[in-house]
């Protein structure tokens, strides 16, 4: 039987494995030096017998995700133990001996939904449950630093938890990086491409030192489009260019369904081909996408991948953002083009991780909502009946007080 590879997070895996859990764990591959020392560290320290939990923080697009799954892999394969991996909200109060468990996705999908902490608290007393009363378990928690930081002191109470920590920031050495992106600019065959005029010095010192180097290169070379790049060495800000690309897309040639299917998914969060479309988001947006169409479209593969969720179950049809960062950008494309009626349709858990009241703090990667705006989605989370879960988030907040 021919099997077809696809990329996987990261990843690679056999499409026709019985499950993305099973795919995940025999068929990945540890690349580069720096990352080859950091998965031996993190297993050789999980193999303690007095250790139970090791913690694996590191920065936007620094291979958190993927870096944490490799010693979660190689640790279960050297014990032959069972390894799990359960998005923070859905961790069980019980797991079978002999297990190892990743925990990921603390404090929401694309960043920080500020009203997420008492839910996090509960989940590291269940974390600590587990590993009291089950023997045999070991854990991996895979947190962004930023968060990591930001929430230490509350985090505190649940120092076994977090005692074990592996920071990736700073580990990939500027060596590595930087023959990735050689690499890159040689695959290149195009003689006029701009890539040639891009340096490694560009990327490095950009304004936009809150992502990873390694995610920024993989961003250049997955999306090798010569308007992207040209602009690139102009701005020097990898999330201002990829918002313009998604925006650039509605009116070029030819590439209108992408758009749309972008902006669809952008919305939802996530896409499943099982699921019919939500026909009152289509007509908000007058959307004219037929979910036939999806694979068919050979373009969306740049953009999509199957996710890693349902992994007990073996359902490889939802497909989100190929990382969590290109979401943000497709999002930051349309609060731009209609903030408005971003705020009334896309899924709230984007909007209360990645807006915030306008003359608050914001973060590289939140945008600011006006006055109307706040107003139009506190009522909406009262239509919801989300007041109670997010009244102290400050976009209900700041309304709520004017
Ligand atoms: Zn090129």
């Amino acid at each position: 039987m021919v099997t077809k590879l696809r990329q996987f997070f990261g990843f690679v895996y056999h499409k026709n494995e019985k499950t993305a859990q099973e795919g995940l764990l025999t068929d990945v591959k540890v690349v580069g030096v720096a990352r080859k020392k950091t998965v031996s560290k993190g297993v050789h320290l999980l193999l303690k017998e007095n250790v139970h939990s090791i913690c694996i923080i590191g920065q936007y697009g620094n291979s958190v995700f993927s870096t944490s799954s490799f010693i979660l892999k190689k640790f279960a394969n050297w014990k032959n133990w069972k390894a799990q991996q359960f998005l923070f909200t859905d961790v069980p109060d019980c797991v079978e001996e002999k297990t190892v468990m990743k925990v990921y996705g603390w404090f929401g999908t694309w960043n920080d939904d500020l009203c997420s902490l008492d839910t996090v608290k509960m989940v590291c007393q269940k974390l600590e449950n587990v590993l009291d009363d089950v023997s045999d378990v070991k854990l991996v928690i895979e947190m962004s630093s930023d968060k990591y930081h930001k929430y230490r002191m509350e985090l505190e109470p649940f120092r076994k938890l977090f005692m074990n920590e592996i920071s990736l920031d700073g580990c990939y050495a500027d060596e590595e990086n930087l023959q990735h992106f050689k690499k890159i600019q040689r695959s290149c065959k195009h003689k006029k491409c701009p890539c040639k005029r891009l340096t490694f010095d560009m990327l490095h010192h950009g304004n936009d030192r809150y992502v990873g180097m390694p995610l920024k290169i993989n961003i250049i070379a997955k999306h090798h489009d010569r308007t992207l790049i040209r602009n690139y060495i102009e701005n020097q800000d990898i999330l201002r260019v990829m918002t313009e690309h998604f925006t650039a897309l509605e009116t070029k040639e030819n590439m209108k369904e992408v758009y749309e299917w972008i902006s669809y998914i952008c919305l939802k969060g996530q896409f499943s081909t099982s699921e019919a479309l939500d026909q009152d988001l289509m007509a908000t947006w007058d959307f004219g996408i037929q979910k036939d169409d999806f694979v068919k479209n050979d373009n969306l593969k740049d953009f999509f991948q199957l996710k890693p969720s349902n992994m007990e179950t073996g359902d490889l049809s939802v497909y989100a953002f190929w990382h969590p960062f290109i979401y943000i950008c497709a999002f930051h494309s349309l609060f731009q083009k209609d903030e408005i009626r971003v705020v009334e349709s896309c899924n709230i858990d984007a909007i209360v991780e990645l807006v915030r009241p306008e003359g608050s703090n914001k973060s590289y990667i939140e945008v600011s909502a006006n006055a109307e705006c706040a107003n139009r989605f506190s009522e909406r989370l009262r239509r919801l009946n989300l007041v109670d879960k997010y009244n102290a988030h400050p976009l209900f907040q700041c309304n709520h007080i004017s």
